[in-house]
């Protein structure tokens, strides 16, 4: 009897730890189905029967299912805003507590097009500028300027960004807080603002010197002149004329070079023979005293259709190059005009056999007020706008200029301008 008992418990206890050890196995498995988070039937557990292990599974996988739907919409949410920050024309940079990069859209990458920005790399080792570490870390400890103009190094040159940076407080999981910035390319803006101040200091020195200098003999003159030897007087007066004569060329030019850059540059064009328009102005510069030491030449090929072009503006350009070949070379150099067809375009070319000009000078020769030799120029009547004016009429041509010069081996100035304008 006790012996049957005994028996009974045994077996009782066995399938009782049976029954715990299959718990535990089920236990297992759902545990690593919910971790996964992969939605399993209740059969898919063996040893989890009863009604409790079916309330169990149902809650489980609907927890699952809420979980994939809460991580997709997440990861959707995510792609929308990568796409939204992506599609912005200004750059946008995400870095995390330690600086590295998080989100970076391609605005930013076309402002650093040397760099390689790619995500998790570290800030420092991407954009060369202490200013915009001191810019992230004073945005961590919110100390951050609004729009702060920040010079960055891009390859051999600078770029100036307007940055504003916010900090994103740290979501679940995240250590500390990630920081957001906006940049705003401002370098162009920059150099323009370079140029205008470049122009208007220019633009004063130029006027300061023949103004002073009138002033300085108008001022000897009256003061003077009724004691003063008439040819002194006369040389007085031609200094005074010389220089007012300079003041207005500059004034001019100026004027010139503002219309043509206005919006309204007033070209007036009609179908003109290059050929005819340029070879008259040969002929009218060999009749001039100017060029009565040179040798001028003109060739223009035959059969070229007509071009529809401003003719006044045109002349105006290629007088300018011709009058420089005139002041910067000897007398007895030959000078040569020229117009020619080169593809699907026309070439008009000024030739001289002068001294040349030093490669260093050629990149920045059709800049404003770029002179290769300031008093040479001066003396001889230049206001250092001439060139400039020349790259400015062509390019309202929709043409290009070029120059080819080499020490001792004369210049020569190029005007393309496409067949069809
Ligand atoms: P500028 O009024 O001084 O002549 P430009 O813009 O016409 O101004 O020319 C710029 C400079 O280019 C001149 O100062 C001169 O040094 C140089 N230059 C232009 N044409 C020639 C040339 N044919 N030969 C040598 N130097 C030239």
């Amino acid at each position: 009897m006790i012996t049957a008992l005994l028996i009974v418990s045994v077996a009782a206890l066995a399938v009782a730890l049976y029954k715990q050890a299959a718990h535990r196995r089920a236990l297992r498995l759902l545990e690593q189905a919910i971790a996964q988070q992969q939605p399993f039937l209740r059969e898919d557990l063996p040893g989890a029967r009863g009604r409790e292990w079916d309330e169990l599974c149902t809650a489980a996988n609907g927890l699952i299912a809420e979980a994939t739907r809460l991580r997709q919409l997440g990861a959707g949410q995510l792609a929308q805003l990568e796409a939204t920050l992506g599609s912005l024309q200004e750059a946008v940079l995400i870095v995390d507590e330690n600086n590295c990069i998080q989100l970076a859209n391609r605005a930013l990458q076309a402002i650093f097009p040397h760099e390689k920005i790619a995500l998790h790399q570290r800030l420092e080792l991407l954009l060369h500028s202490r200013e915009f570490l001191a810019c992230v870390e004073a945005v961590r400890a919110g100390q951050a300027r609004p729009a702060q103009a920040i010079e960055f190094v891009e390859g051999a040159e600078s770029v100036w960004l307007e940055v504003t940076g916010t900090l994103i407080p740290p979501l679940g999981g995240q250590k500390g807080a990630w920081a957001l910035f906006v940049l705003h390319d401002i370098t162009r803006q920059r150099k323009l603002e370079a140029v205008r101040k470049d122009f208007v200091a220019n633009v004063s020195h130029e006027l300061r010197t023949p103004l002073s200098m009138i002033k300085g003999y108008v001022e000897t003159l009256v003061d003077s002149h009724r004691t003063m030897a008439v040819e002194d007087r006369e040389r007085f007066l031609q200094t005074v004329q010389r220089h007012a004569d300079r003041l207005h060329a500059l004034v001019e030019d100026l004027l010139a070079l503002s219309r043509l850059e206005s919006a309204n540059p007033g070209l007036q064009c009609e179908p003109t023979e290059l050929g005819r328009l340029l070879g008259a102005l040969v002929e009218d510069y060999r009749g001039r005293p100017t060029a009565a030491g040179h040798r001028l030449e003109f060739a223009a090929a035959p059969e070229l259709p007509a071009l529809a072009l401003d003719p006044r503006k045109f002349t105006q350009a290629v007088e300018n190059l011709l009058d420089n070949a005139l002041k910067y070379t000897p007398a007895g150099t030959r000078i040569a005009v020229a117009v020619a067809r080169r593809g699907g375009e026309i070439e008009v070319s000024v030739r001289d056999d002068g001294p040349g000009i030093p490669a260093e000078d050629l990149p920045r020769l059709f800049e404003r007020f770029y002179r290769v030799d300031k008093g040479r120029s001066r003396d001889k009547g230049g206001t250092g706008l001439g060139l400039s004016i020349v790259k400015h009429i062509v390019q309202l041509h929709g043409g290009r200029v070029r120059v080819e010069s080499a020490p001792g081996q004369g210049s020569g100035f190029f005007l393309t301008l496409p067949l069809q304008s």
